[in-house]
């Protein structure tokens, strides 16, 4: 059977230049500065209260007011660096060609390692003061007591800092700790010799990765898709030892950093700074591992539907169906605020505001940064850009953004300035899950069996790149620190047969395996640049199914009281470490029921895909 069909690639809508976008699909940074001058008068005023902080260097032991007083003019500080900053980086993202705003934002920078200066002396003279001290002055000072999260949060921090001496000495080694980052980038990035592949049709292309990825994304040949993998792969098995090697020295480095702050393992030492426990990624791991089922389901549908006799990690990602429908920007506006329905009224209205505030940058001009972000201004509102192509995956892209900037909006409106931003283990919840609501929105409206399949497989490859690849990732990084943790060699050999295992683990007889894909753990950058990182993605998302099933499902009342608590984990910011923020949202990390709730929404929507699969023909 197959069920692919296809069509002519969509045309991307017309660039244009920015002058010729109205004024309503582009953002208005007046917001922030009325102009530069107004920019140049805060820049000012942010240096001269950079330099009234450095002098308040050796006060803070006098008194309640005194801490008080240095507290709140770090938050002034950090305010008017918010909007110094974006007000430069966002009027240089509208083109990036723009050398003198790239100098004013390059500006920015200079001063913030300049802050950074001016400030390091304050940590270890607050933690100079005896911790009962500084209770004693929260006690009986409320305005002080609003900082009580992220003070004695530094001195938890502080069980594992050192004496000075050693501390010095660790300092010393921070200047080669980037070291094997450093040379993965130049050995993948630089010094890559690209091979040139030719495929069944076309002119010979160079093999980049951006290149290999669009060939398995959409090349319906699979003898095309298998030659790229085999030629993309071979690259880093030529020098995988060199992998290795560097591998090897990121996870001594870890190792030796947890040992001298006195640390059980590595991971404890990553985990630390959350307050994160290690049974999380423990549980993690573990629970996944035994919901991979309907993983191998939806691979053995794939290779039902696309009607290949073996197939392959070169076959995960091509689309099931050729589907070219357009979604214009205008018409998504109506579709946002419904599909946001179950968060309740007052939810969908502050949406709404966002949606119209002129906030948003939604088209493509020339010289503009592409992808997409959110940009949290404190005490302006959340910008957001885009580069909206009217495709699906722009469509999704806005809800995700949109997510981020709902967070940003009810944390700035209800958390003071020191706990308005949040963690990463916290910020992809209302992302993923603004996204999982405005997918049940189109797929109840979806008459089109193509668009159904479509949609479910956009859902599903989510789930699949978001959270089981990740855990897959999680888990070799813990299997290859615990090499090193207990004293055994780490080879090329050992790190790709981890990498295998884990490959088969996960896939079963879903998939045919390839030797080459023993390297593939060579490739990735995470690996190296931030490890025991990965596993974030994957909680976010078992966070936000769980959430999903609490805010969709069940008696009304019991609805109304998940939106009341989801809505208050948006509306603490980081005023607490993310575990006990996300369990009172109803959500324990460490409880394998949450992990599975991916794993249950996984099924569902791999059931839903095989129905309408079935419905196409
Ligand atoms: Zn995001």
């Amino acid at each position: 059977m197959t069920v692919s069909a296809p069509t002519d690639a969509p045309a991307a809508p017309l660039l244009r230049d920015r002058a010729d976008i109205p004024a309503r699909f582009k953002w208005n940074l007046t917001h922030i500065f009325a102009g530069w001058p107004e920019w140049e008068a805060a820049y000012r005023e942010l240096e001269t209260r950079i330099a009234a902080y450095a002098a308040l260097q050796g006060t803070l032991s006098r008194s309640a007011v005194d801490l008080l007083a240095a507290m709140r003019l770090a938050d002034e500080i950090g305010q008017l660096t918010y909007k110094v900053w974006y007000y430069a980086s966002l009027m240089y993202d509208e083109d990036q060609r723009d050398n003198t705003i790239n100098a004013k934002r390059q500006q920015v920078q200079i001063l913030f390692a300049k802050a950074s200066q001016a400030s390091a002396w304050f940590n270890p003279e607050l933690l100079s003061i005896p911790l009962g001290q500084v209770q004693a002055w929260m006690s009986s000072n409320a305005e002080l007591a609003v900082y009580r999260f992220a003070i004695e949060d530094l001195y938890r921090q502080q069980e594992h800092v050192l004496d000075d001496k050693g501390e010095r000495l660790l300092s010393f080694g921070s200047r080669f700790a980037s070291a094997p980052v450093d040379a993965y980038a130049a050995l993948s990035t630089a010094d890559m010799k690209h091979p040139t592949i030719k495929l069944s049709a076309g002119p010979e292309i160079a093999l980049t990765y951006g290149q290999y990825r669009a060939i398995l994304a959409t090349n319906r040949n699979q003898a095309d898709r298998a030659a790229a993998f085999e030629a993309y792969h071979r690259l880093f098995a030529t020098n995988v030892n060199t992998y290795a090697s560097l591998y090897n020295s990121v996870l001594q480095r870890d190792w030796f950093h947890a040992q001298a702050r006195d640390y059980a393992s590595t991971l404890d030492a990553a985990l630390h700074g959350n307050d994160i426990p290690t049974t999380v990624v423990e549980n993690l791991i573990a629970t996944t591992k035994t919901g991979v089922e309907p993983l191998r389901r939806y691979h053995r549908l794939r290779k039902r539907a696309l009607g290949v006799d073996h197939y392959h990690t070169y076959d995960a990602t091509i689309p099931l169906v050729e589907y070219d429908r357009k979604y214009p920007y205008e018409q998504v506006l109506d579709w946002l605020p419904a599909s946001v329905a179950a968060l309740g009224v007052d939810y969908q209205h502050r949406l709404r505001e966002v949606l119209v505030g002129d906030w948003i940058d939604v088209y493509e001009n020339p010289g503009k940064r592409s992808g997409a972000y959110s940009a949290p201004v404190y005490g302006v509102h959340p910008y957001m850009l885009l580069n909206y192509n009217d495709t699906l995956d722009a469509v999704f892209t806005l809800a995700h953004e949109m997510g981020h900037s709902m967070h940003t909006l009810l944390s700035n409106a209800h958390q003071p300035f020191v706990y308005s931003a949040y963690t990463i283990f916290v910020a992809e919840v209302p992302s993923t899950l603004s996204e999982a609501l405005f997918l049940d929105y189109m797929l109840e409206r979806a008459t089109d069996p193509r668009e159904r399949i479509v949609l479910l497989q956009h859902a599903i490859d989510g789930i699949v790149g978001t959270f089981y690849t990740q855990v897959m990732f999680a888990d070799y990084e813990l299997q290859a620190h615990r090499l090193v943790e207990a004293g055994q060699p780490v080879t090329a050999d050992t790190l790709g047969e981890i990498y295998f295992n884990l490959l088969k683990a996960y896939h079963g007889d879903a998939m045919d395996y390839d030797e080459a894909s023993r390297v593939t753990w060579a490739r990735i950058p995470h690996f190296y640049s931030t490890p025991y990182y990965v596993y974030q993605y994957a909680t976010c998302f078992a966070s936000s199914a769980q959430l999903m099933q609490q805010l969709t499902s069940g008696p009304e009342a019991d609805r109304q009281a998940s939106i009341d608590r989801y809505l208050t984990l948006l509306k603490s910011g980081g005023s607490d470490h993310p575990m006990p923020l996300l369990q009172r949202a109803g959500v324990d990390l460490s409880k394998p029921e949450t992990v599975r709730a991916v794993v249950d929404q996984l099924d569902a929507l791999v059931t839903k895909l095989e129905s309408a699969i079935a419905n196409l023909n």
